[in-house]
C-alpha cells in the first residue's frame, strides 16, 4: 500500500521509519515514540506522544491511530 504524506497513513502498519514522516494532526509537530512491543522495525504496541498537545496516540495492533480526540467515537 503506498502511503501518502497527506496524512494516509491511518491504515500504515507503524514501521520505526514512518517517525521521519508522522506529525501530530492537531499541531504537526513530531510525535515522540513508545514502543511497548516491537517486531523488526515494526511496531506491534505502543504510543506516539505529542509533547505541545499532551496527547498520546495508541499503536495497537501495528495500527497507529493519529485520530485527534474530537474525532473519536
Ligand atoms: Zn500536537
Amino acid at each position: 500500500m503506498a502511503l501518502s504524506k497527506e496524512g494516509n497513513a491511518l491504515v500504515e502498519r507503524m514501521k520505526k521509519d514512518l517517525m521521519d514522516i508522522l506529525a501530530c494532526p492537531i499541531c504537526k509537530r513530531e510525535l515522540e515514540l513508545t514502543v511497548d512491543e516491537d517486531k523488526g522495525d515494526e511496531i506491534i504496541a505502543g504510543s506516539l506522544y505529542c509533547k505541545k498537545c499532551d496527547y498520546r496516540y495508541p499503536i495497537m495492533d501495528s495500527i497507529p491511530n493519529l485520530l485527534p480526540l474530537e474525532l473519536q467515537e
